[in-house]
């Protein structure tokens, strides 16, 4: 018998999806103004609590304007975390700037520790700057990334950066819905702690438009700058006045249809992968060699992405197990490899990585979409407990 197959992450399309698209159409509001565009704006800023947002393509334009904002060009740099989807750091290089990339701690996000360390020793101040000593560049701000759905340490991360000087951009791109549930951050969702924020829409997110994303902030005057520099910087509707390079990078009507009615989903989408999760969890306890990476304690994560973790007990290797899976028509992923070791970036600056390395040749991502059952779970197990026999 063939069994079906188990996707690692795909969409759940069950809500007003099609009601709301189906109205966007029949108004004939598809492109980059109608109402669901507003709407979904509105909504997204009261579901996180932020000042406001900005609907935008897609995560990597978002960071890619947050960047702008913050005025990163040409010789500047940025830190950056090493261990992620390379779109958190590629808009780096759109701005014609550098990052400098840093090693994360046990959650997955950018480490502290070594954060302070690198900005006290390697850094100096000249004026209101921060200059790195070894290129001699402006550090201009950092990216953190809140890998997998789980927050950041942002607690120390923030006392870092205002000690510093230095804006925090939040790729909160895998991680909308997550927040504190206690300490001095307490109801403080991802996202809205730094600077600015930015979701992605994308199809293996906890929440899609198919493809978009959006910036958060509590600065208003930075989103209205947001808002221009994503509508090609149009002072003058009338007369297409220009007053710098702008970027075609709004969203469309369509987009933010299927982004309402996702929303709608959101916390139910959250209540299943956490159901999903503790199935895996309280498995694997039985199973050697096997454990599932946790969330940041006092949060609550939006359980996006589990991150399977496999010591020397378990007898197969990251490669053999996820050819494993697959012949047992389950879809499984590594984590990423290293961004400091990618073709574009070995000539760049990676300070003191080694953590890192070891989630590198430890971590596959197992099936997590949030229509995953419980049997499916279970049959998920069954191969990884079957493969320790
Ligand atoms: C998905 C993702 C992005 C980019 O979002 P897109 O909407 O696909 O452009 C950026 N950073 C991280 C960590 C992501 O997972």
């Amino acid at each position: 018998m063939t069994q079906s197959f188990i996707p690692l992450s795909v969409p759940s399309l069950k809500g007003n999806e099609l009601k709301y698209v189906t109205k966007a159409i029949k108004d004939e509001w598809v492109s980059t103004a109608g109402p669901y565009i507003n709407s979904f704006e509105t909504e997204i800023t009261n579901y996180v609590n932020a000042k406001g947002s900005v609907a935008v393509q897609n995560g990597t334009s978002g960071i890619h304007i947050a960047l702008k904002l913050l005025g990163v060009s040409e010789q500047d740099e940025v830190i950056a975390p090493t261990l992620t989807f390379i779109a958190a750091v590629n808009p780096i290089k759109y701005c014609g700037a550098s990052p400098v990339f840093m090693d994360c701690d046990e959650s997955l996000g950018l480490d502290p520790q070594k954060l302070k360390v690198f900005l006290d020793e390697e850094c100096e101040k000249k004026g209101d700057e921060l200059i790195n000593k070894k290129s001699s560049k402006v550090i201009r701000a950092i990216i953190v990334v809140h890998v997998f759905g789980n927050m950041s340490d942002m607690e120390s991360i923030m006392e870092i950066a205002n000690d510093y000087n230095l804006p925090v951009i939040e790729d909160a791109t895998e991680a909308i819905g997550t927040f504190y549930t206690k300490g001095k951050l307490k109801g403080k969702f991802a996202g809205t702690i730094g600077k600015i924020g930015v979701y992605s829409f994308n199809g293996n997110k906890i929440m899609t438009t198919g493809g978009g994303g959006m910036i958060v902030s509590d600065d208003i005057n930075l989103l209205e700058r947001a808002r221009h520099l994503t509508t090609q910087a149009k002072s003058d509707p009338l007369y297409y006045t220009h007053d710098e390079i702008g970027y075609n990078y709004r969203m469309t009507n369509l987009q933010a249809a299927l982004g309402l009615a996702q929303l709608e989903q959101l916390e139910n989408f959250i209540n299943v992968k956490k159901r999903n999760y503790d199935l895996y969890r309280n498995e694997f306890t039985s199973i050697d060699g096997l454990s599932l990476i946790s969330f940041r304690e006092n949060t609550r994560p939006n359980y996006w992405f589990y991150g399977m973790k496999i010591s020397e007990k378990y007898p197969l290797e990251r490669k053999d197990i996820i050819q494993r899976l697959s012949d047992n028509s389950i879809q499984a992923r590594p984590i990423w490899d290293l961004i400091h070791e990618q073709l574009p970036y070995q000539d760049t600056q990676a300070y003191n990585i080694s953590l890192a390395y070891n989630f590198l040749n430890s971590i596959i991502n197992i099936p997590c979409s949030s229509s995953l059952t419980s049997q499916e779970v279970q049959r998920v197990i069954k191969v990884l407990a079957e493969l320790n026999r």
